[in-house]
């Protein structure tokens, strides 16, 4: 028994490692840009398997010699065409090649991948995705998906990667009745077969990330409300078990506050043509794009809110809206959502309340594995961990204490808002640093090369000699180039002193009344570590 459990975890290890989304795209991949899923499966919950097909627009925009789709090599494909032509295909290596007649650069094809299997059971959702086949308490099947670390191939054939965002996306998910299908966009039709299964239609007609594209399926009840959103009317579904049913009102009291914050804050809420959905997952949570999957039991932090409800909807502009093309950027994701929680504490319960947040909860989780920007083609993989989100987070805090507010906030629209390079208003670190200059007028790479480039906190010299009449402490930066402004604290003749100092890679010296001590960083604004030399 003891083997087969050590086997059994060891094989779970193998695939949440080897599958995994994002990484260096192959030239066939990079040769073509997906315009529309259009997913059309049916959910047996007695057997564990979907079947269907799935119809892909794909534009040709370089040659390529295949077109190479992602799927897990468990599923079984019965058929591939290309403009409904049947077509040759191999399926190996969690990839299908198809070999094409011929492709114009500048053509749009349109893939057909009819397939069916098991897909793989999650083992730890969301983080270690997959399906999630559970029940809810009235026995009825209760059905998550999860894929943001191990990627959409996980359970239909995609171009498995964060750059490539269809324009659109829709899915037909066929289910046996009562049950419903929550999902992405708006609603279109629920279509009963004689069988007794219904076929739910979701569409949505906005660019969206190939892991966000998501159902949840179980015996929901809808509850809906319509929440003011600058000015403009927000559609808010609920799709909740029976046995969530009390609370689910107090929730949407919570999103309609939070609806406030961000929208004044960051602007409209960017699919208000759609809704913002909300879902109960037998998983914890996650930001899927106008269906969040919420799995938190109502429970409130210490504040009086929920936390999972606010990060996810923080998703909604920070993540789905501005989003990334490469994971090793994947802390623009988090970092930001992480630290629009810090944001609304500071507007609901004062700076000092903000501050805490921080340096008790933020800056205390930084585990510091690895720099929070890792090399371009990253996978999920490599770059998930707690980095990304709680030194991401800190990293805008020490940004607003080095610009100050007034930059700060203006950077932050900037960021969400400026016209990007790359299509779907997706952004990469170095844009993001690019907008950071224009708005100050002065370089800080160096700032940036310590704080997301390395793994270690920059280093502090201080050095304490005793005179006659005053102890002198000399501060300085090991790091060359690096001239963050650090807060002192001390005694001195006059009370207690605090002081901002300019501090370089040259020492200064403080004089401070003899053998009295002094503090540095008193507030902890700044990740460092001090070297003390007597
Ligand atoms: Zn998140």
């Amino acid at each position: 028994m003891r083997g087969l459990l050590l086997i059994f975890s060891f094989l779970s290890i193998v695939f949440s490692k080897d599958i995994t989304s994002g990484g260096k795209l192959s030239k066939n991949q990079l040769g073509v840009d997906v315009r529309h899923y259009d997913i059309r499966l049916k959910v047996d919950p007695k057997r564990k398997i979907i079947s269907g097909h799935v119809n892909i627009k794909i534009k040709i925009i370089d040659e390529v010699r295949f077109i190479e789709l992602d799927l897990l090599n468990q599923y079984f494909i019965s058929k591939v065409m290309i403009d409904s032509v049947t077509t040759p295909f191999k399926h190996r290596d969690n990839t299908i090649f198809i070999k094409p007649q011929n492709l114009e650069i500048n053509s749009t094809i349109l893939v057909t991948v009819e397939y069916k299997g098991k897909p793989p059971i999650a083992e730890n959702p969301p983080w270690d995705g997959g399906f999630t086949w559970s029940k809810s308490k009235d026995g009825y099947p209760w059905i998550g998906v999860s894929c943001q670390s191990n990627g959409s191939h996980l359970w239909y054939p995609s171009k498995e990667h964060p750059s490539d965002e269809p324009e659109s996306a829709e899915l037909h998910i066929t289910v046996p009745k009562p049950l419903s299908v929550a999902s992405n966009g708006n609603l279109q039709n629920v279509k009963e077969h004689k069988n007794k299964w219904t076929t739910w239609h979701w569409s949505t007609k906005y660019s969206i990330n190939p892991y966000n594209i998501n159902f949840t399926v179980g015996h929901f009840e809808l509850i809906e409300r319509i929440v003011p959103s600058l000015g403009k009317p927000l559609r808010v579904q609920f799709y909740v078990l029976k046995e969530n049913l009390e609370g689910a009102q107090k929730l949407l009291d919570q999103v309609e506050i939070f609806v406030d914050f961000f929208t004044r804050n960051f602007g409209q809420f960017p699919w208000i043509e759609e809704k913002l959905g909300l879902v109960n997952t037998p998983y914890f949570g996650m930001e899927h794009q106008t269906m969040i999957a919420y799995g938190n039991d109502y429970k409130k932090n210490e504040k009086g809110y929920d936390f999972l409800l606010f990060h996810e909807m923080a998703h909604e502009w920070w993540g789905n809206y501005l989003s990334v093309s490469d994971w090793s950027d994947f802390w623009i994701h988090e970092g930001f959502a992480v630290y629009c929680e810090a944001l609304y504490i500071e507007e609901k319960y004062g700076y000092e309340e903000y501050n805490s947040f921080l340096t008790k909860n933020i800056s205390k989780k930084i585990p510091l594995s690895k720099p929070i920007v890792l090399e371009r083609n990253s996978t999920m993989s490599q770059v998930f961990g707690l980095d990304p989100y709680y030194k991401g987070a800190f990293v805008l805090h020490m940004l607003r204490y080095l610009v100050g507010d007034e930059s700060f906030f203006k950077i932050l629209k900037d960021v969400l808002h400026s016209k990007k390079h790359l299509p779907n208003n997706q952004i990469t670190t170095s844009d993001f640093i690019d907008i950071v200059h224009n708005e100050i007028g002065t370089n800080i790479d160096w700032f940036f090369k310590v704080y997301l480039y390395e793994n270690q906190y920059p280093v502090i010299n201080q050095k304490t000699t005793h005179g006659s009449n005053h102890t002198f402490v000399e501060l300085s930066w090991e790091n060359s180039d690096f001239s963050m402004p650090v807060e002192v604290f001390y005694k001195s003749n006059i009370g207690f002193t605090k002081k901002k100092l300019v501090i370089t890679s040259e020492p200064i010296m403080i004089a401070i009344p003899q053998y009295n001590k002094i503090r540095i960083d008193p507030d902890k604004r700044i990740l460092l570590t001090i070297d003390k030399k007597q």
